[in-house]
């Protein structure tokens, strides 16, 4: 992708003079990082893995979830390794030494499992109907599934420990974070953690390179907001996923909702904009404040930013700096909307010393 024409770069790095708040992208491949660099992100303040298991990938991560027994899971797991050394290589090579937060397996096994009918066998059909659930999104998904399947974040962050190590030998360093989706107790980071710090001495033992990495979470359920000063103490980072965070505080279906509900509410002007477009200043966004204010509490310096749909939209992006968070993330293609927005919600005294905004 083309950077951005000249005058408008020219504006665009203007603006980056004017802003506090950082800008990064949501990018799951090496080619949607180069975009985002082109657009002017800082780094990736988010990489779903479970996107890369989409389209013709899609039978590595069923076999892992559907092995008939532990053998075949092992060697699924293996298959998955490769799969994501050669994913994570491509991708840290495209961002270089910017930071990149990449957070292990969130799926909602819907996305995953084959159709009623589908299965390659009766007893895979068998195991499929066993995992079925009739609320997927808030079932077996993120952390959750790791805590079922214990070799599952092992394989992905060797993987991702063992990329680094491959791009670190070309001289490339890119500042690697690794989060865990949907927590909502201490207890699960606490054993996330020891998952990554495990294979992290793994990769250390078989190459000889000790990998500088973060370890965080995701903030999107409710009561990880609440819990944040717990969770900080497992966590040198968060990153709220205001999209979760949104569903699960109003108890609005991200799915189904905008279409049976919001319009309706948009039309009779009970809401001027959808909850999942613009952050809800009130109530999603009085939870992310008391969770900001309690992570600081625990770890002063702790990192924070969003990495929901909200990251991009400019009323949004000066609720997050208001609140003094290090950064927003967004798609590749409202990067620039966003560092313009960002500008624009500088504090005053930036402005000023930067030449009028006007
Ligand atoms: C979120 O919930 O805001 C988020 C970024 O994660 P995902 O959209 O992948 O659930
Ligand atoms: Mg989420």
């Amino acid at each position: 992708v083309a950077a951005p024409p000249p005058e408008l770069s020219t504006l665009l790095d203007w603006a980056d003079g004017m802003r506090r708040l950082g800008v990064r992208a949501n990018a799951d491949s090496a080619a949607e990082v180069s975009t985002a660099v082109a657009l002017g992100a800082e780094g990736v303040g988010l990489c779903r893995t479970e996107h890369q298991f989409l389209g013709e990938r899609l039978p590595l991560i069923r076999r892992v979830l559907l092995a008939a027994d532990p053998a075949a899971r092992d060697e699924a797991l293996t298959a998955l390794e490769h799969a994501q050394h050669e994913d994570f290589r491509a991708l840290l090579a495209a961002v270089g030494n910017r930071p990149v937060t990449v957070r292990l397996l969130d799926a909602p096994l819907h996305e995953f499992l084959p159709a009623p009918g589908d299965a390659s066998d009766a007893g895979e059909e068998q195991r499929a109907a066993g995992l079925r659930e009739a609320n997927p999104m808030l079932g077996l998904r993120g952390v959750r599934l790791a805590l079922s399947h214990e070799r599952l974040y092992p394989a992905q962050a060797e993987a991702l420990f063992a990329a680094w190590a491959d791009v670190a030998a070309t001289g490339v360093r890119p500042e690697l974070e690794v989060m865990i989706p949907l927590v909502s107790m201490a207890e699960e980071l606490a054993v996330a953690a020891v998952y990554v710090r495990e294979a992290a001495a793994a990769v250390a033992a078989r190459t000889g390179v000790v990998v500088p990495y973060r370890l965080g979470t995701m903030i999107e359920t409710p009561r990880a907001a609440l819990l944040a000063g717990e969770l900080a103490e497992h966590a040198e980072f968060f990153s709220f996923g205001t999209n979760d965070l949104t569903q699960l505080t109003y108890g609005f279906s991200r799915d189904d909702v905008e279409r049976q509900v919001l319009a309706g509410y948009q039309e009779r002007g009970l809401l001027t904009a959808s909850p999942f477009a613009r952050l809800d200043p009130h109530g999603v966004g009085a939870l992310i404040a008391l969770a900001v204010e309690r992570a600081r509490g625990v770890r002063p310096g702790i990192k924070l930013g969003v990495c929901g749909e909200h990251g991009g939209d400019p009323e949004s992006i000066a609720f997050c700096d208001g609140l003094g968070l290090d950064y927003v993330s967004c798609s590749p293609h409202r990067v620039p909307v966003a560092r313009m927005a960002a500008a624009h919600s500088a504090p005053r005294e930036r402005h000023d010393e930067n030449g009028s905004a006007r």
